[in-house]
């Protein structure tokens, strides 16, 4: 199959490539990212595909189908940037990975938890200046500590098993899952909570849920008034689960003791890219950036080589199936 390949960077084509000769597709890989502008760069090719922050919408959706385009492969999990009503008008199937690695991304989490607590970032920056001193450092026991879980799904519940392996307690919070206790074979407990409870008894609460219109700006004013103050908020999951101007109130109140984002609501302009020579036109983050508890990547928690290769794998197999028309098992239907 043909396929165009937006957003491309050097990884994408050293995996995609590496791939690719058991698939036999025609690749033609595009640094621009897809929008109405760029959809006609896609002339010619049965396919393309995309990343998180391509636009699919109703716009960009109609001009691919003007120039032939009859599948949209997303190279991610998360489908909230396509407007499936509109590819389906279109008739344009669209196909994601669903589950590449939900242990890079859980584990990624874990690690901002442990860089926001022990300080590792900044006792690595003094210690390079022959700085030992330990003010300013403290951090806490996991040990004992409670963690709530929003989002119980594949990456949620690997969390969550971490997060034990630390002796941490763990509620969690999932619609699909009725209130009620997890034991495992260990003995460990996972409580299943509402939200309200959840808020106001976890340390550190780190998100796993998909967004959608009950999860966008989940985390705003009436969510952090409930919780314990001093509370760690983890972010993996999408930038619009949190409001961050009511995240940031939380900051200066004191209310929430630490941040640590590899999401953010506003990075279709900015992640992905080296901005280090231009001017930060957004103010939320320019704020976010000046906190010392505050902790922010750049949409890297897939990012490992274990991922990569399964992304590239499952990607081309899913255009392959659409090419020998097999039932296209990773499909994504509306509703
Ligand atoms: P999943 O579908 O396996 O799990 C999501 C869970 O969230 C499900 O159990 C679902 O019932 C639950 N959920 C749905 N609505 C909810 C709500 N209103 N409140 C609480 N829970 C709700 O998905 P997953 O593979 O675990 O991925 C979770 C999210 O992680 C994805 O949607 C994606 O946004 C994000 N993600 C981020 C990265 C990254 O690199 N940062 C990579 C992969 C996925």
């Amino acid at each position: 199959m043909k396929i165009a390949f937006f957003s491309t960077r050097s990884y994408d084509k050293q995996f995609f490539n590496r791939m690719n000769p058991d698939y036999g597709h025609e690749i033609t890989y595009l640094d621009a990212s897809l929008s109405p502008l760029t959809a006609s760069l896609a002339r010619g090719h049965q396919a393309v595909c995309v990343f998180v922050n391509d636009r699919l919408d109703a716009e960009t959706i109609e001009e691919l189908s003007n120039v032939g385009v009859s599948a949209i492969a997303l190279r991610c999990a998360g489908f909230n940037n396509v407007d499936l009503k509109a590819a389906a008008a279109r008739g344009i199937t669209v196909v994601r990975v669903p589950a590449y690695s939900p242990h890079a991304v859980a584990e990624h989490a874990v690690a901002l938890i442990l860089t926001l607590n022990r300080k590792t970032h900044k006792a690595y920056n003094r210690v390079r200046e022959s700085n030992f001193a330990l003010d300013g450092l403290v951090g806490f026991d996991l040990n004992q500590k409670v963690v709530g879980v929003i989002g119980m799904g594949k990456i949620g519940s690997v969390f969550a098993n971490i997060m034990l392996g630390f002796g941490c307690s763990v509620l969690a919070y999932d619609p699909l899952q009725e209130t009620h206790l997890e034991q495992d074979a260990l003995g460990r407990k996972i409580q299943f909570v509402d939200l309200p409870t959840l808020y106001s008894k976890a340390d550190i609460i780190s998100l796993h849920c998909p967004l959608t219109e009950q999860t966008r700006h989940l985390i705003g004013e009436e969510a952090i008034m409930q919780m314990k103050p001093g509370v760690m908020i983890i972010n993996t999951s999408r930038g619009l689960i949190i409001d961050t101007p009511a995240v940031i109130r939380g900051l200066k109140q004191g209310i929430v003791g630490s941040l640590g984002i590899d999401v953010y609501e506003q990075e279709d302009d900015l992640f992905f890219a080296d901005h280090s020579a231009d001017v930060l036109m957004d103010d939320d983050i320019a704020r976010l950036l000046t906190f010392p508890n505050v902790l922010i990547t750049g949409h890297q928690a897939f990012f490992t080589e274990n991922a990569l290769r399964e992304i590239a794998h499952v990607t081309l197999q899913n255009l392959k199936d659409l090419e020998t028309g097999k039932e296209a098992k990773n499909e994504v239907k509306i509703g």
